[in-house]
């Protein structure tokens, strides 16, 4: 559970693999901490007022930089990144589906058509997800960040 502060680090993380939820509108405060304990998660935050809240574990990241958070949560709660990434909707957190190719093959961009053998839908959102380059830039990232 990452605090409202965290939704760029929630994202990437979701793109990880990490089970990342979010405050839903207009929940703040203790019902975040409370939420966290009741769904077993530990409250991720940048905020030292955070644990002054109900009995829930928190684990603190650094304030305004990304890398270091990431590295912050790989080092603490690791998990095989090569075998998760790209399984969570980075928007919702929804595990994705694979899906044939050419069910959704017009909404490909062509020159991506070529080079991937599988997609993957958000059950939720329905957005798509297919390895790309973008995807291989950003699997080299993850694993600089388990180094
Ligand atoms: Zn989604």
């Amino acid at each position: 559970m990452l605090d409202g502060m965290l939704v760029g680090l929630a994202r990437r993380l979701r793109l990880m693999g990490y089970d990342c939820a979010l405050p839903r509108p207009g929940e703040a405060g203790p019902a975040i901490a409370w939420r966290a304990r009741a769904e077993g998660r530990v409250l991720v935050t940048v905020s030292r007022t955070q644990l002054e809240r109900p009995p829930v574990e928190v684990f603190l990241v650094p304030e305004d930089d990304l890398t270091a958070q990431v590295r912050a949560i790989v080092r603490r709660f690791p998990i095989d990144v090569e075998r998760l990434a790209f399984t969570r909707c980075s928007r919702d957190n929804t595990p994705l589906k694979t899906i044939p190719l050419n069910e959704v093959i017009t909404r490909i961009p062509p020159r991506a058509r070529e080079l991937i053998t599988e997609v993957r839908r958000c059950p939720q959102c329905g957005r798509l997800y297919w390895d790309g380059t973008h995807v291989e830039r950003m699997r080299k990232r993850m694993r600089e960040y388990t180094e």
